[in-house]
């Protein structure tokens, strides 16, 4: 890179960090082991290199502590350690809400956490209002970052009394059979997605990024969106998919400003570059990542492509726009 023009500016990724006070784990399948202490070790090496590198923003994809903290009452503690190694850069951290917030937290709870780094967006969005987390933020002139609320429709996120709690379970038992609704539908494929520990973007969402990216369209800025879920079936595997990853696409896909779309939830990471040119990241987890090991990442962005520096199991990229 030192060939290179400096970039416009340099942003730090990471996702499902899972941390936890407890011993080392098995993954629900019991296929992959899970680090819950050393998760924090990890993330502290990303806050120092991503100090050296002078990020300007970090954005964490969600899953930040472990839903096992609520069984030990110690969701409040966790989050306060983990925040408290964010807090040692003075990068400005953007929190997406994945699952395991909800284990720990509800939706009001998060909303008057840390984990609503809403505010440090300046502009913020009306969403926030009716109870969806999502936002969005110019990082630097000629470019947007959104944040998705994936959890908008789903049965974890929401409160059982709501309309899109009951709308959620209505879905989920007409594509899923069995009695935990946890486990996937016995289909192979796309069917797979129907969980529980999954959701999706609600209309009133889907409208406002619609308007968000029409903006950035006549601005000619380049918009990196991201969810704690991944919205394209190619960049994951089909068990963490958004359940409406196709009303999402319909609209990345109608807007030319979109170029990067990054998401967590799914451990073993993915890739994938759609027709239109836009790239899908799922970024590899912490939680599953080996103590010798590393799993974070550092964007350069410059005027006509976007050069990921992976660390340990994530992969160097060149992302060019569309
Ligand atoms: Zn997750």
């Amino acid at each position: 890179m030192e060939d290179r023009v400096p970039p416009v500016f340099v942003f730090g990724i990471i996702a499902d960090i899972q941390y936890a006070d407890i011993e080392d784990g098995l993954n629900y399948l019991r296929t992959r082991k899970r680090f819950y202490r050393n998760s924090l070790q990890l993330l502290r090496n990303a806050t120092r290199r991503w100090e050296e590198q002078r990020v300007r923003c970090v954005l964490q994809l969600g899953d930040i502590i472990d839903g096992f903290n609520k069984s030990s009452s110690a969701s409040e503690q966790a989050l306060h350690t983990v925040i408290g190694e964010f807090d040692k850069s003075l990068a400005d951290v953007h929190h997406v809400w994945g699952n395991h917030e909800f284990y720990n937290f509800c939706r009001e709870t998060l909303l008057a956490s840390p984990l609503n780094s809403a505010a440090k967006a300046g502009s913020g969005s009306d969403l926030l209002a009716n109870d969806i987390y999502a936002y969005e933020f110019s990082p630097a002139p000629g470019f947007r970052f959104v944040l998705l609320d994936a959890y908008d429709i789903s049965m974890i996120g929401r409160d059982e009394s709501s309309e899109k709690h009951k709308r959620s379970l209505k879905l989920l038992q007409e594509h899923n059979r069995n009695a935990d609704l946890n486990q996937p539908p016995v289909f192979d494929g796309l069917e797979q997605r129907f969980v529980k520990f999954n959701g999706g973007f609600g209309q009133e969402q889907l409208l406002w990024l619609d308007e968000v990216l029409t903006l950035a369209d006549q601005k000619q800025e380049r918009v990196t969106v991201c969810s704690h879920l991944p919205v394209h079936p190619y960049a994951t595997d089909p068990i963490c998919l958004a359940w409406n990853y196709d009303a999402m696409q319909s609209v990345l896909r109608s807007h030319k400003s979109v170029v990067c779309f990054m998401a967590g939830h799914d451990h073993d990471g993915g890739y994938y570059m759609d027709e239109s040119g836009v790239h899908h990241i799922t970024l590899e987890g912490v939680i599953e990542t080996r103590p010798d090991s590393n799993a974070f990442g550092t964007v350069y962005v410059y005027e006509d492509q976007m050069v990921l520096k992976g660390n340990g199991r994530i992969s160097d990229m060149v992302l060019k726009y569309p």
